[in-house]
């Protein structure tokens, strides 16, 4: 089969191999066969082993659905009754977590930082300090948004010398920025499917402290089918999940790790950087501005400027592209104009040569004068 292949510049689903894609077509089977059930606690296991999680002291519970059910489940599962949330909020995903607090209600303290800073480890210090009733402390690794690198290890350390629980949202480093759940002090992270691992969308998974989800069966219950104590509980009776899993997604899932473990942790890190460098090369010849400082970029995604010319139009500049097989994806920055090219996927330096000849080129056709240019 030949399948075409595109190159996906958003910050995922990413750009997968043939192998993954294939895997997904596979005999028709019912998942409750003991056959699935080996293949899915596998891949609980590994779904540990890849952020160095012991598998006594970790587990990894796995959700049907796309990676915000994740922190649902977090956030609705691990708060203790008459205890406080406390979100260390700079940018666009925690702030998804905040009004997931808010639908639930749930007590918690918005700690908000700008879009193109680091949290400020005193402030996080101070509020803990000040709210001996905050339990959980939630944070994003790499903001998706901005592509900023939160420094989880310095707040996760703070949070633990106040007896808290610790949160990170991983899903946009998980499989790419390597990551050790004991070094960097998290306590639960999470993915999905179609990010870092370079499989499809529909399968999520929180990976924690086995204690911790044991005794968060007495908090008080939010959720049915987002509660991650009676996940776990029916993974550990039944090896399955309780309700139906994205049975091809799983299929594709396992291939995808294969593939991970094949290509190896650092290698696979060192060519999303080389990637991302491309990225920063591409933008610099055409005089495009970022918006993170350098050195505070996870290296996964540049947030781009839009440039100050009055025929600029990204619609049409991504759909020239789009056209030729490269999406590139829109900004999530509330007071600036921005779009994103990201490193994930299965992709290499060449592709991303390959995207800015096609790039230049839209600009050229929409007559964007090249290098492109800022009033300030
Ligand atoms: C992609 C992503 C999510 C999940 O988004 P979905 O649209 O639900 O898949 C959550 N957090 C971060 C940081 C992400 O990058």
């Amino acid at each position: 089969m030949n399948i075409k292949r595109n190159i996906l510049l958003n910050p995922g689903p990413a750009t997968t191999t043939d192998r993954v894609k294939m895997a997904q077509v596979v005999p028709d089977i019912c998942p409750r066969e003991k056959e699935f059930e080996e293949l899915m606690n596998q891949m609980r296991k590994d779904l540990v082993t890849i952020v160095h999680g012991d598998q006594k002291k970790y587990t990894c519970v796995m959700f049907t659905g796309s990676g915000t059910l994740n922190m649902d489940v977090c956030l609705n599962s691990l708060l203790p009754k008459d205890k406080k949330i406390l979100i260390v909020d700079n940018g666009a995903y925690s702030s998804r977590a905040v009004e997931i607090c808010e639908y639930y209600g749930l007590a918690h303290i918005d700690l908000k930082f700008n879009f193109d800073e680091r949290p400020d480890l005193c402030k996080i210090e101070n509020t803990l300090k000040e709210n001996p009733d905050i339990a959980l402390v939630y944070t994003t690794h790499n903001e998706t948004g901005t592509g900023i690198m939160n420094p989880i290890k310095e707040i996760g350390e703070i949070v633990h010398k106040y007896n808290g629980v610790f949160v990170v949202d991983t899903t946009s480093t998980y499989a790419m920025v390597p990551i050790n759940m004991d070094r960097d002090n998290i306590d639960f992270c999470m993915a999905s499917a179609q990010k870092g691992l370079m499989s499809m969308t529909g399968l999520s998974f929180v990976i924690g402290n086995r204690e911790m989800i044991i005794k968060s069966k007495d908090y008080p219950k939010r959720s049915y089918y987002c509660n991650l104590y009676l996940q776990y509980e029916f993974f550990e009776k039944t090896g399955q999940m309780h309700f139906t899993p994205p049975v091809q997604t799983v299929y594709a899932t396992a291939e995808a790790i294969k593939e991970y473990f094949q290509e190896g942790e650092i290698e696979k890190w060192n060519r999303h950087t080389r990637v991302f460098e491309a990225i920063h090369k591409g933008i610099e010849e055409l005089g495009f501005k970022d918006v993170i400082k350098r050195e505070w970029q996870t290296g996964l995604v540049v947030s781009i400027k839009y440039p100050d010319d009055p025929n600029w139009d990204f619609e049409r500049v991504h759909d020239y592209c789009y056209e030729r097989g490269f999406t590139i994806y829109p900004g999530k920055i509330a007071s600036t104009d921005t779009f994103r090219l990201c490193s994930l996927g299965d992709i290499d330096v060449c592709d991303i040569e390959e995207f800015f000849k096609v790039f230049r080129e839209a600009l050229e056709k929409n007559n964007i004068s090249i290098p492109v240019g800022y009033k300030k």
